[in-house]
């Protein structure tokens, strides 16, 4: 008997004993290709010699130096690449372990930037209905799903929530993306008026929505609106790219393909690429300045913050995903799944939307096509799906139910950047076969 408390409580997992490039194998012997990267994590596979060795490299030197003490070379290392490669506007780094932490940081970074500036008034958080942004107190208070929240809300902070952009089920007959943009950047100022022009201090979003929704995209100029209507109150624009960030959109930071900076960036996942806990945020001069010119010190810190090893994995994983091939094999190969799964799944009645960017790819899986009704949540589809494809070796990340009353079932595909063409092809053809079987039931 298990004595870890899983979270799904009563389920037999496989036992994961090796991990090579895009497989993993249990004590079994059973192979599974990894076409989700875990929860959008392994975007350098499994047991990358590169980073192993980093890391090795790192423990012979030192494991751990608490940061009220020191620094090290490898988090001096990290924060620099990081810099170099963000947009303009974003250059200084905080260390954490992880993306609940990250986002944790980046609220209170707000937080205290309004508090340094001299505007304490500025206490409000908006961020979107069904989004997820952790599941620490603040984080979860944050993300707007309604089923993670239920039973917690009575102990999270008020947060604020407007619609996501969300284009397949929400944008209306007849209407264009700009038109679409428009209305919701005006809910979105409705909402800073409604809750007072000068009390809002952050905006928080995720630039491709992952987990809540499955790989979903903005339209055009979408994120450009909600950057003019935060400047215009002089709210901060918070971007969680936690799970879409570090190249899995196919460039570094999803934002760039939307033209906006924001203030605070939250990353984790694809930043430690599995090898290592880690996650960090990278905020504007603006910001840092704040602190460095008012109290001198943001009033946070972890005990594994700037960690030396989790610094070197990442700091490695970075240096590799910066190559221009790696990005490169992440919009060849994030096209081909793109094809494989439109051809071998656009025309399955239980297959709504198909859709992505990069290594990021989103099926939307429905009962009725044509008037995009979700399966009832008691059939389970996604755990259903799921179930079907590691019966089949495939990873896939299904997650769904019907959340807040609309939204159904959805599968999430991350394979690993270093991913080959046969490999993308298993991955269609495992995943196509579980969705029909578990539709079969
Ligand atoms: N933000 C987003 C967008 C996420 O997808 C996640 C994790 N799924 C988190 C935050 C929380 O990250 P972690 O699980 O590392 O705490």
């Amino acid at each position: 008997m298990t004595k870890i408390l899983h979270r799904t409580i009563g389920t037999t997992f496989p036992n994961a004993v090796s991990g090579d490039g895009v497989f993993i194998t249990d004590d079994d012997g059973r192979s599974y290709l990894d076409g989700s990267g875990g929860a959008a994590v392994s975007c350098l596979g499994h047991n990358h010699p590169e980073v192993l060795d980093a890391m090795k490299v790192q423990m012979g030197r030192i494991s751990y130096a608490h940061t009220s003490f020191f620094t090290t070379d490898v988090a001096e290392r990290l924060a620099e690449q990081l810099v170099e490669l963000a947009p303009d506007g974003l250059d200084y780094v905080y260390l954490v372990s992880g993306g609940s932490e990250a986002v944790e940081a980046a609220l209170k970074m707000a937080r205290q930037y309004f508090v340094e500036i001299g505007q304490p008034h500025r206490r409000h958080i908006i961020a979107r209905r069904q989004s997820y942004h952790g599941n620490t107190i603040g984080a979860l208070a944050t993300g707007g799903n309604a089923w993670r929240r239920a039973q917690f809300k009575p102990i999270l902070p008020e947060t604020h929530h407007v619609s996501p952009c969300y284009a397949y089920r929400d944008l209306r007959v007849g209407e264009t993306h700009e038109a679409y943009a428009e209305r919701l950047a005006a809910e979105l100022e409705d909402k800073v008026l409604e809750l007072g022009e000068d009390k809002v201090m952050a905006f928080v979003a995720e630039p491709v929505v992952g987990a809540t929704l499955g790989a979903v995209g903005p339209v055009a100029n979408y994120l450009k609106r909600v950057r003019q209507v935060c400047d215009k109150y002089g709210i901060l624009l918070i971007l969680d790219e936690v799970m879409c960030g570090m190249g899995r959109t196919g460039t570094i930071f999803a934002m760039e393909q939307e033209g906006v900076v924001a203030d605070l960036v939250t990353i984790a996942k694809g930043l430690g690429g599995g090898f290592q806990p880690i996650g960090a945020v990278l905020l504007s001069e603006k910001i840092y300045r704040a602190f460095a010119d008012g109290s001198g010190l943001f009033q946070h810190g972890h005990t594994y913050i700037g960690h030396p090893i989790a610094a070197a994995a990442a700091s490695k994983v970075v240096e590799i995903i910066s190559r221009p091939e790696m990005m490169a094999n992440v919009a060849k190969m994030g096209d081909r799944l793109q094809a494989g799964l439109d051809e071998a799944l656009g025309q399955s009645p239980y297959v709504g939307d198909i859709r992505g960017r990069g290594l990021f790819r989103g099926v939307e899986i429905v009962a009725d096509k044509d008037t995009k009704q979700p399966f009832d949540s008691a059939r389970k589809m996604h755990s259903r799906i799921k179930k079907e494809a590691m019966r089949r070796g495939l990873l896939c990340y299904p997650m769904g139910g019907t959340i807040d009353g609309v939204h159904g079932d959805h599968v999430l595909l991350a394979p690993p950047y270093i991913i080959r063409p046969e490999q993308i092809d298993l991955i269609v053809d495992r995943l196509s076969d579980a969705i029909r079987a578990a539709a079969a039931v």
